[in-house]
This record gives structure tokens, sequence and C-alpha cells, in this order.
């Protein structure tokens, strides 16, 4: 394709694979890859979570106990492991006070090579007390000359996954910032200036050595710079070119059988929609709600305008489970429509197989198909459609919007846009995540909903809430049993979740189901269609249940080690639960070791079930990372910018690149070229793209 051929020369370096570094060989390739650091330009931006001070002292009685020091030491004897004991080195300092230096386990090894008795060297480590005595337990740095430990007094400390040490990841982000190139300025010079901020490549270099903060805001604000030129880029164009305007007749809705009566916030935005799509410019909307909200039912509608005007809608799903239970959805709330409705997903349907995804891809070229629900492969080279007008984006937070949004510049006539969300985030990020698109909010849940009643209940009791669960699904119930699932531990919790579906099996028999990320997708398929018939009673489940399932007589939710999810994330799994008009449960199991702040982030869930207080307090209590999904998902609109950066710096780069914008719309002066590189460099070269006419 050509988006990276086109990527301007200047920026090759930044481009260029980890694996041609200098000691990456496969070992440190998976380590890297898990965190993301496949390239040199990902690894400079690899910036540390936070610096190790350190302080230079004279004396032992110069520090306090805790406090991270650098001091001389002359090394007076080594006192060998005994048994399971550490491995002692007793130093002392220039007046003559002891401290031990303690080893566990194999550190002994590098401790006699380091500290010769008799020598003496400079130490960098935590200064702690051991009953009478004050000691170091493995020492960060020991160096014979100290000023090999002049540039430790700021340490970074980088964000690590199995198999790599900050050592090894500091090597290689040295390597990658000596070959970054500088780069012209796009920052205006006179914000530049009142800022104080350091040019690009300066920024980037002092980010790594101290927590420099006009460095880390100017990196920040490259990045909202970027997505905010980006976004006015696929706006500006949206606006010169023409969409079809799509006016239904309702004939079809007329026809629409649902179950329950619109909420006024589902009619509200379905107005708004309608309205939009009678446009010849085409729709950009985002449609905002909470899970349960009923965004689906809105999505429908907006579908049936499209097809009752004449053309084809499409609705994108982020997962291949969600597609099929939008499918069956659909087919179900419109049976008496008489809409043709179709399933595209990237593998052929256990049942249908290719013979089935031909006829699909026939039906949407003569038109025969109306409605497509699918995953990402929709859009794949050689799905073509007769006459494709409306894609409806099920983006729930997982996908970046703008690049979707392409997807439907790209469509020969524009087709008009409905993203939909159930990340419940303030304006600011709105404005953020989705730039100038026009929103509309269901701000109203449908009636009748009861609140889940969340309780947090220690470990230790989890023979009284298996019980529970017994009882529950004794009457006809069926429920929800939620394993823990990060990244760096992957495999282990795998395992685990694996374990605790073998133990409930033994325990309540075959209506148990296991559904994970690794395993295979028709046997994933296979579990969650028997737990949505009600075949099973019993869904054991990583996170991947998270994105939108809706199983309304499912009404017990069990979440494992509830306190190593994000706030966001446990809003979005008990939204799982209360779907019908039911009373529902969620019992959040909290392990021993719980911080305070970890204690009030239960007890917040356990206070409120509105999205929006959740992400405000979670923002209070942690500050702000997991709000846009940042380090849960990997896969989100920043990288760079936290929280507090954007609130502060956002607006500014909003108001910058109009202005930008208004003066240089192809971003052809020095400054546009300059910005141009920007994009690429934050890979939003989509709207770069879109400059050339798409
Ligand atoms: P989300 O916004 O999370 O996608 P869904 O569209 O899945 O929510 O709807 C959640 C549940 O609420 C579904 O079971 C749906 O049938 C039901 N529902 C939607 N709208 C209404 C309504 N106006 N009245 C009652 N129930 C509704
Ligand atoms: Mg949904």
């Amino acid at each position: 394709m050509g988006i990276t051929t086109m990527r301007p020369d200047l920026l090759n370096p930044l481009f260029a694979q980890v694996s041609g570094l200098a000691g990456v060989g496969p070992g440190l390739a998976r380590p890297l890859e898990r965190l993301g650091l496949t390239r040199l330009r990902d690894l400079a931006y690899h910036l540390p979570d936070r610096f190790v001070a350190r302080r230079v002292v004279a004396r032992l009685d110069d520090a306090a106990i805790g406090e991270n020091i650098v001091i001389g030491l002359t090394v007076r004897e080594h006192r060998a492991s005994t048994g399971r004991g550490p491995h002692r080195v007793l130093a002392e300092d220039s007046s003559g006070d002891i401290v031990q230096l303690t080893y566990f386990g194999r550190a002994a090894h590098s401790a006699r090579k380091l500290l010769p008795p008799g020598e003496r060297r400079w130490v960098a480590g935590r200064l702690d007390q051991y009953g009478q005595t004050r000691q170091i337990v493995h020492p960060d740095h020991i160096a014979s000359d100290s000023s090999e430990l002049a540039g430790q007094l700021a340490e970074p400390v980088y964000p690590l996954t199995v198999g790599l040490t900050g050592a090894r990841i500091g090597a290689l982000i040295g390597q990658a910032l000596g070959a970054m190139p500088a780069l012209p300025e796009w920052i205006e010079p006179g914000l530049l200036a009142r800022q104080g901020w350091p040019g690009w490549r300066e920024a980037l270099i002092a980010a790594h050595k101290s927590p420099d903060r006009a460095a880390r805001d100017r990196l920040a604000y490259d990045e909202l710079l970027a997505q905010s030129l980006a976004l006015m880029l696929v706006r500006a164009t949206n606006r010169t070119r023409r969409g079809v305007p799509l006016r239904g007749d309702g004939a079809m809705r007329a026809r629409l059988d649902l179950p329950f009566a619109l909420t006024g916030a589902q009619s509200r935005a379905i107005a708004e929609i309608e309205a939009d799509m009678q446009q010849g410019a085409p729709m950009l909307r985002l449609l905002q709600g909470d899970v349960g909200s009923g965004k689906t039912a809105v999505a429908l509608h907006a579908m049936l305008i499209a097809v009752e005007a004449g053309a084809q809608a499409a609705l994108l799903a982020p997962t291949e489970i969600l597609a099929r239970q939008h499918f069956a959805t659909l087919q179900r709330m419109a049976a008496g429509t008489g809409v043709t409705i179709a399933l595209l997903t990237g593998r052929g349907s256990a049942r249908g197989g290719a013979r089935a995804r031909e006829a699909t891809l026939i039906g949407l070229m003569d038109g025969s198909i109306q409605l497509l629900v699918g995953t990402h492969a929709i859009f794949q080279d050689g799905v073509a459609y007769k006459n494709l007008a409306l894609v409806v984006i099920d983006e729930q937070h997982r996908f970046g919007v703008g690049q979707r949004l392409m997807l439907t510049q790209k469509a020969r006539t524009i087709a008009h846009c409905l993203a939909m969300t159930a990340t419940p985030i303030p304006r600011t990020l709105t404005l953020a995540q989705y730039g100038e698109m026009d929103v509309s909010r269901l701000d109203e849940m449908p009636p009748g909903r009861q609140p889940i009643d969340t309780r947090v209940i220690a470990a230790d009791r989890i023979d009284d809430v298996i019980a529970g669960v017994g009882r529950h699904l004794a009457a006809g119930g069926q429920a929800y049993w939620v394993c823990p699932m990060v990244r760096e531990l992957e495999s282990e919790d795998i395992a685990a979740a694996e374990a605790r579906h073998a133990a409930l099996k033994a325990r309540f028999g075959d209506g148990v189901e296991l559904v994970h990320g690794q395993l295979r997708p028709d046997a994933k398929d296979a579990a969650m269609d028997r737990f949505a018939r009600g075949a099973a009673g019993l869904l054991v489940a990583t996170t991947v249940i998270e994105v939108g399932v809706d199983v309304p007589n499912a009404t017990l939710m069990v979440i494992e080690q509830a306190e190593r999810f994000g706030l966001a994330q446990l809003h979005q799994l008990r939204g799982r639960v209360g779907r019908g008009s039911g009373k529902s449960t969620c019992l959040l199991l909290r392990g021993e070791a719980l911080s305070e702040t970890g204690r009030e982030r239960l007890a917040l869930m356990r206070e409120t079930q509105d999205g929006f207080r959740l992400a405000e307090e979670d923002l209070r209590l942690r500050g702000g990372g997991e709000l846009l999904g940042t380090r849960q998902s990997g896969d989100t609109a920043f990288r760079v910018a936290d929280f507090d950066q954007i609130a502060r710096l956002l607006p500014v780069a909003h108001d910058d690149a109009r202005l930008l914008m208004e003066r240089d719309g192809g971003l052809a002066s020095t400054r546009g070229e300059a910005a141009r590189i920007l994009l690429y460099l934050f890979e939003r070269d989509w709207g770069v793209q879109l400059l050339r006419g798409g």
C-alpha cells in the first residue's frame, strides 16, 4: 500500500525495525513486541513511567531511612550465606559507620566480584533499616569511580515486561535516540517561545533523562496536534465531498415490531440521524451511550432508513463474537420488515463455509443483501457493494476512530457514518478522540432497569460465592464468572481461567463453558452460542465478554481479583448483567493485599452505576491513563499525552490546528510541510492521504 512508500525519507531512521539494533536477537524481539516496540520510533517514545531520584551523601547519617542514595564506601568483609540466609557485605562510610549490603541467591556471585574487601566503591541504592543495622538490599549500581554514577542521580524507570530488564531497554533506547534525525519545527514559533519548549529531538532526549515537564509537554502537544489536524482534515474533506441524501419512506420502520417502546433519548438520536442523512454532505456522527442504553436499536433505525431509500447499510463490529450477536439480534428485531441481512467475518462461518461466503459477496454486489453485519472483513478488497450508503461502526471504545472514518471516505460516493461508543468520556476528551464530529447522547436508560446489586467480597469466602452460584443455576438462572487477564501474565492468567473452569465444571457439570482470547475461534463461537441460547448456564471468561455481549437472562456476575481491573473495564463488564427487568447481582472478589486506592475504587463500584461518574472518579484516583484505555488495550488514540496534558493542552492544539488549516489548508507552506511530517510521525498519515484527494 502507498502509505509507507509516501513517507518522507527524513523519517526512515525512525521507522527502521528494532531488530536491526545491535544486540537484539530473537530472545529480545518477543518481549519488545509485547510492549509494542517494533520500530526505533516506538523505542524513542517509550517514555519512563517515573524516575528514581538519588542524592549523593557523604555519610550514612546524612541520609534518611528509605532514601535512594549514592555513597562512597570502603568494603570491609564478606559474610557468606549460611543455609537460606542472604550473603552480607559489610562496608563503612567516611566516618566509620557500617552499612550492610545484602544479596539473596545467585546475586552473591556478583557481589564478590564487584566488592573486593579493602577497596573503595561508589554504591547506589535504597537505604533501609534491618533491626539495628542499616542495609542496602541488592544495590542498584556499584562503580569504582563516582563519575560513573553521575548519570544515575535521576534514573528512568521504564514500563517493562517479562524477559526485559530496565538496563537492557535503557541501552536500546539510547541507541534509538542516537539515530533520531533533527526534524523541521511544526509548532507555531510564538507558542514554542511562550511555553519555553525545546525542539523535538531535544525534548525526546530530555524526557528520558529527567522528569522534565517542558519536554514531556512538548511531546504530548505534538501528539495532540497531530490528532487535531488529522481529524480536521477528515472533517474538511467531508464537507467538500458529496454524499447521497437518503430519505426513507418509513415503510420498513413501520413494520418493525420491537418488544419495547423507544426511550426519549433513542427517539431524539434517531431524529438527529435521520436529519443528517437527508443532507447532501455525508453524516459524521457519534452516538454516545453508556452500556445498556440501547444503541443497537438506534443503529437499526438508521440502517432501515438507508434501505428504505434504496441503498445498502453495513454494521462494523470490533470482534467476531459481537458481529455474530448483532447479526442474530438484528435478524430477530427486523424479522417483520422484510429486510435482507447477511453476516460476513474474517473466516468462513462454521456452518456455511466458502459457499455461503460466496453467496454473500454476490448478494452484496447485486444488491439483494441490503444490510451487512461483520468485522473489518466487510471492507476488505474483493468485497464490493452495489450501493453502500451508510456505515455504522460499533466502536465499543476499541477502534481508533479516525482510521475507521477513512473507510467511509474511500467509498466511491461518500457513505454516511455513524460511530457508536460506550466509553463514558467527558466533553474535552470527546473532542480529542472524535474531533468535530456531531454527537448524539443516549442519556436515558430504558425503563424498568433495576440497579445492579454490587458487593465486594474477600477472596477467602470463595466457597460461599460458589455455593451462591450453585443456587442461582439451580433456579434456572445464568451467570458469568470473569477471570482477570493482563498482557504481561497472559499464559498464567489463561491457566488460572482454565483451572477455574475445570473446578466449576467438576462441581456443576456440563453446563459450564469457557471462553478466552487464545481459544480457537470456532470453539469460542460454540461456547458463546451455547451460553446465549441458554444451553449452558455458566460462562467462565477472561475479558473477551467485555465487548457488548447481550444475554438478558444472565443476571449474576462474579469477578475474580476485581482489584486488577480498571474501573472503566469493571463498568463495561458489569454492564453485561442488569439488561433485563430481573434483579441482577455483581460480586467483586478482592485479594488480600489491597491498597487504599484499590479499596476506594471497589467501593465506588458498589456506590454508583453512572459511567461518567466512575470515569471521573477513576481519573481522580489514578490519573487518567485508563480512561482512554491506554496501557490496557494498547490501541487508543494517545500514547504520549496523559489526561492532565490532554486537559491542559488539547484546547491549544485544537485552536492551533484550526488556524493552520485556515491559513494553509493544503499544508503547502514551510510549516505545513513540517506538519505533514508530524502526521507521519504519529501515523496519522490517513490525514495526509486525504489531502491528495484520497
Ligand atoms: P448498548 O447500548 O450497550 O449496545 P443494547 O443495544 O445492547 O445496548 O441494549 C441493551 C438491552 O436493552 C437489550 O437487551 C435491548 O433489547 C434492550 N433495550 C434497548 N432499548 C430499549 C428500550 N427502549 N426499552 C427497553 N429495553 C430496551
Ligand atoms: Mg452494544
